[in-house]
């Protein structure tokens, strides 16, 4: 791979979990998250390069919390050096393609996971869900530049999604611990899970987006450059990087 730096550079989620094999639990996601999904179905389909956006807002973010936290905490440093963002494109050795975006942020915790990507109890979808509701699709594009969908935009792209992240240590967090968090666009459940791999992350997130067949134009990094430039390149702080096979 030649690397391309692009230098622009809780809740209550139905907490019933229910046992499941190799240490998993499955959780319901709450009720918003069906009203929400039913909104990105019926409306949001020509809006849907915006997930890119709110993914790499939410690296930024996770970078800048680690930032603010090392001034007070600088063990949360330990674990990754870096501090950036990596994409990655590719098509797998069973022709699956996939999207990959690595932060070195903050990270989360196995019940940060839960509850940060298993709740819209956010004040920002909620205004969204209850403005959305209100009209009739028409003015939803404008909604979601207000307001953002948040993480769960990677459904308009995926049919799957895995959330890997190991939480940055600290006195809290002595040991952390790498987590999945595997979610499917078509049902109402979650998965979080310890990684059989181990800690391979050191510290930070890791999203792998399983895209739908009618979404394989963002396994092309000209396109994904052409987003970065378009959403991301004065809303970041820290330096985005791309692979390429070119
Ligand atoms: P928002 O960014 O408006 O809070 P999102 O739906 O985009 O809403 O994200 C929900 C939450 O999930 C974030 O507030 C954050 O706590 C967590 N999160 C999402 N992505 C990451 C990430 N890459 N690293 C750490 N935490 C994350
Ligand atoms: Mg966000």
């Amino acid at each position: 791979f030649r690397t391309l730096c692009l230098s622009f550079t809780i809740l209550a989620v139905s907490l019933l979990a229910s046992a499941a094999t190799d240490g998993a639990q499955k959780f319901n996601y709450e009720s918003d998250v069906a009203r929400l999904r039913k909104i990105v179905i019926n409306s949001l389909y020509s809006h849907r390069e915006v997930f890119l956006r709110e993914l790499i807002s939410n690296a930024n973010d996770a970078l800048e919390k680690l930032r603010l936290t090392s001034l007070t905490v600088p063990e949360v440093l330990e674990g990754a050096e870096s501090m950036n963002v990596t994409i990655k494109a590719f098509r797998d050795e069973d022709g699956i393609s996939k999207l990959v975006l690595r932060d070195t942020g903050i990270g989360m915790t196995p019940d940060e996971l839960t509850a940060n990507l298993g709740t819209l109890a956010k004040s920002g979808t909620s205004e969204f869900l209850a403005r959305a509701e209100s009209t009739d699709g028409t003015g939803t594009g404008n909604l979601i530049g207000a307001f953002g969908l948040g993480f769960y935009s990677s459904f308009l792209v995926a049919d799957k999604v895995y959330v890997t992240s190991v939480a940055a240590k600290s006195p809290k967090n002595p040991d952390p611990q790498q987590y999945v968090f595997a979610s499917t666009a078509d049902e109402s459940t979650f998965e979080v899970y310890p990684d059989p791999r181990g800690n391979v992350l050191g510290r930070g997130t890791e999203i792998t987006l399983v895209l739908k067949e009618d979404a394989l134009d963002y396994v092309d990094t000209l396109k994904i450059i052409e987003l970065v430039n378009k959403h991301s390149s004065f809303a970041t702080t820290f330096p985005i990087y791309l692979h390429t096979t070119r």
